[in-house]
């Protein structure tokens, strides 16, 4: 198994030149919490200015809120993840959510969605669960951070009916699923945020859908501690590996590392528009 790396030989991962945002992950979870203030000044170090930090459950949201308190340029989502949709069916409410999003760290509404992959909650009950958030997204205004995985037609189904009794913003979050769903997405308002998945071997219908997704409705995430990119694939994943993955979407779009840092940086910025941009981005305008 020598065309294996040992971890030893891995690159240091390289610097983007400009400052951008991971806009999704978990900075409470294990190893990561227990060590972030140095996982926060890695991300600073190769250019990931700001991070999202993503609730999946109710119970453990006053954690999340108090991670995105302690450091400028990190903010919280609130809501309960497709796992946890059965064991907090009846906490999770649209009125629970908007209470807990009036907090000005709280920027989004989230992780919420389908999962058919693990099917952990039932899957009647994870649709009303997603129903929940999303009228709280519209009535908050807030931005919906979806969840879904082997889900398309029932996601494109709630997607399509929601937005019609009225609109509301998303992000389709580590974006996985066919590549239509995206442009379905895409043609409801919605944006698609890329993960390191984009960059594994057997990625190509992910790379297809960043293909197909314009650069202005494109956000890029780690999902941190999950997924970490080729060629640190196995490791913990981190915000400073949004960096790699963020090359690699660049490479694929044909423009500049650069170039897509300030225009995802932008994109986030118009979509969760009520974080305020640290100074790293102030600098760089
Ligand atoms: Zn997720
Ligand atoms: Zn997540």
């Amino acid at each position: 198994m020598s065309g294996k790396k040992k971890k030893r030989d891995l690159p240091p991962i390289a610097p983007v030149g400009a400052p951008f945002v991971d806009s999704h992950c978990h900075l409470t979870y294990g190893t990561l919490g227990k060590d972030v203030e140095a996982v926060v000044q890695r991300a600073h170090e190769v250019g990931v200015a700001g991070m999202l930090t993503i609730s999946t459950k109710l119970e453990t949201f006053p954690e999340v809120l108090a991670m995105a308190e302690r450091f400028p340029g990190v903010w919280a989502s609130v809501g309960t993840h497709p796992h946890h949709a059965e064991s907090e069916k009846d906490v999770v409410s649209a009125a629970k959510l908007v209470d807990l999003a009036a907090h000005p760290k709280v920027i989004a509404i989230g992780e919420a969605g389908l999962d058919y992959f693990y099917d952990r909650s039932p899957r009647d009950i994870q649709q009303a669960v997603f129903r929940e958030h999303i009228a709280a997204a519209r009535e908050t205004g807030l931005p919906l951070v979806i969840h879904t995985r082997e889900a398309e037609e029932d996601t494109a189904a709630i997607l399509e009916e929601e937005t019609a009794r009225g609109p509301f913003p998303f992000v389709m979050h580590c974006f996985s699923s066919a590549p239509w769903l995206a442009e379905k997405a895409l043609e409801l308002g919605g944006y698609v945020s890329f993960s390191g998945i984009v960059t594994f071997k057997k990625g190509e219908s992910v790379r297809e859908a960043a293909t197909r997704t314009p650069l202005e409705r494109m956000l890029v995430e780690t999902d941190a501690p999950f997924l970490a990119p080729e060629p640190y694939r196995g490791r913990v994943c981190e915000p400073a590996h949004a960096a790699v993955t963020l090359r690699y979407l660049a490479d694929l779009k044909g423009v500049s590392a650069e170039d897509l840092a300030r225009i995802t940086s932008e994109n986030f910025f118009r979509l969760f528009a009520r974080a305020e941009p640290p100074a790293a981005f102030r600098k760089a305008a």
